[in-house]
């Protein structure tokens, strides 16, 4: 981990903390927090890190589409792992690396947009190639793929991270916005929302998404009853929290405006609970209460009416059918009808999979998403192929905080082939989502496949606490742009 970027990310922090007359260490022990290292400047060194690592001799030609936080963090690591590594890294967006989990702060106008933005070509690990352009076609059978400039490129050895699309074009109404990606140029998109719909799940969005919600806090301040209206789609979707938590922020600032009691919060997502772990449901159920916001199950986002500021949803439920006399059951007859909601304010999150090249070749599942064993991250018909990250097949592994896992993994299991020898690593589906209820307050809900809370620190999980948003804006980027991104973290 960079020491300077820490040491600045450290005094920052100190900063704030005297504003409120407190020196860190108290402020930790305020937190009960008391064996926080990273906030005590203790974090793992980089050269403790890397004298664990046992260099290998493995050969053959490592090609890596798509270069965000999973592609260069996996080839950063395989460079430290490898005596002669040969690799080439296909990225042909010039902020590939940039920070997305700060685009939610953005959308709060807590951050902004330089906060995030970072250069691939200042994170490419030495030696590695870069060809910036895109993978269109893909040959896995020949060991081959082909970029949009008609470069022919071989391996032997193929990690698709390639991230996922936000797929804006599906909602009626907004056709034109087409697909987008987080990062990169997204003009046709914010076009065509226009200015009362937005979304932090693009850079550009998420700048937008605050100029849109200080119109519309100025608006319940001058007392006009004002919606703000939030959906979450019916897919897999990255950092599964940041729907509700722009929620949270917009109440923030609401209520940080004197403007609470004009505005209408509600919530429309497409399943039927507000977090997959029983207790993180729980406590998020009680927080909507406490802060007077509404919700409605079940609901999917499908057509907007921007003229006349209408939300329509796909809205589900079930009802008891007739007695079955084989099943001895009564049958459960689906239902849906089409719900028009008026809104002020509309935060989209869009429905997101793999990108059309990835999921519509021979790489790509019936679902989409590039199919790997969810423990091995090797592919499950293509031997020589990996994925990891957004675009991989994995339940629950869309978060920053899932790659961190998943490309150790992956590179202890590519080694271990390019050897002959068996895949002992192991994903055991870790992710994290660290749940802003309030500027100032974060519930760091961590879990993995046994759907149960894992949590690193010795502290309930349930509890919202604001050592945690000290982690959440001061720790977790240098430790993804400076850690994880060297292959360390
Ligand atoms: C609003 C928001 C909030 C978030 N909050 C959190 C959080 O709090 N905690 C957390 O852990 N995670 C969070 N995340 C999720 C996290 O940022 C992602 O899970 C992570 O970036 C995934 O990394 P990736 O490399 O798979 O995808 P990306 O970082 O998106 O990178 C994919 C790259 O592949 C490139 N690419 C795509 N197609 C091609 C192609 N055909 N050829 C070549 N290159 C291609 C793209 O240009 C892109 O640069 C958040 C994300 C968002 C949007």
């Amino acid at each position: 981990m960079d020491k300077k970027y820490i040491e600045k990310m450290l005094s920052k922090m100190d900063e704030d903390l005297s504003k409120k007359g407190m020196s860190r260490r108290e402020a930790m022990k305020l937190a009960g927090l008391s064996g926080a290292g990273i906030f005590m400047g203790a974090a793992t060194s980089a050269s403790a890190e890397e004298e664990k690592i046992v260099k290998s001799n493995a050969k053959g030609k490592i090609v890596i589409v798509g270069g965000g936080l999973a592609g260069m963090s996996t080839a950063a690591r395989l460079t430290l792992n490898l005596d002669n590594p040969d690799i080439t890294v296909i990225e042909p967006e010039k902020l590939a690396v940039s920070y997305q989990p700060g685009q939610t702060l953005i959308g709060a106008g807590i951050w902004d947009q330089d906060d995030i933005a970072y250069n691939r070509d200042d994170f490419v690990p030495d030696g590695v190639k870069v060809i910036k352009e895109k993978a269109i076609l893909f040959n896995p059978q020949e060991n081959k793929l082909t970029t949009d400039k008609g470069t022919v490129v071989s391996y032997d050895y193929l990690i698709v991270a390639t991230g996922l699309q936000l797929d804006f074009e599906r909602i009626k109404g907004l056709e034109e916005a087409g697909r987008a990606y987080s990062t990169g140029d997204n003009s046709k998109l914010l076009k065509a929302l226009g200015d009362d719909i937005c979304s932090v799940y693009t850079a550009e969005g998420a700048t937008k998404t605050w100029e849109i919600m200080q119109k519309h806090i100025a608006s319940a301040k001058s007392g006009k009853k004002t919606k703000f209206v939030f959906t979450h789609p019916s897919t897999p979707i990255k950092c599964g929290g940041a729907p509700k938590k722009i929620m949270y922020l917009a109440n923030a600032r609401l209520k940080e405006e004197g403007a609470r009691e004009n505005a209408e919060l509600t919530f429309y997502p497409n399943g039927g609970a507000m977090f997959g772990v029983p207790e993180y449901h729980d406590a998020i159920l009680e927080q909507f209460k406490r802060e007077d916001f509404k919700w409605h199950y079940r609901h999917n986002l499908i057509e907007v009416d921007k003229e006349n500021k209408i939300a329509v949803f796909d809205s589900k439920w079930q009802e008891k059918g007739p007695w079955d006399p084989v099943m001895k059951d009564f049958e459960v007859i689906p239902k849906h009808e089409k719900i028009r909601v008026p809104y002020d304010f509309l935060h989209i999150t869009p429905a997101q999979l793999a990108p059309r090249e990835i999921g519509e070749s021979d790489l790509g599942s019936a679902k989409g998403w590039v199919p790997v064993n969810k423990e091995t991250l090797q592919h499950i018909r293509y031997e020589n192929v990996f994925s990891l990250g957004d675009v991989a097949q994995v339940p629950m592994g869309k978060t920053g905080g899932s790659v961190r896992k998943q490309y150790k993994v992956l590179v202890d299991n590519l080694i271990a082939l390019m050897n002959g020898k068996t895949l002992e690593a192991k994903y055991a589906g870790y992710t994290v989502c660290p749940l802003i209820t309030d500027i100032g307050t974060v519930m760091l809900a961590e879990f993995d496949w046994t759907v149960s809370p894992t949590p690193s620190f010795p502290l309930d999980p349930t509890v919202e606490r604001w050592v945690f948003w000290l982690m959440k804006v001061y720790a977790l980027k240098p430790m993804t742009m400076y850690g994880m991104l060297s292959g360390k973290a």
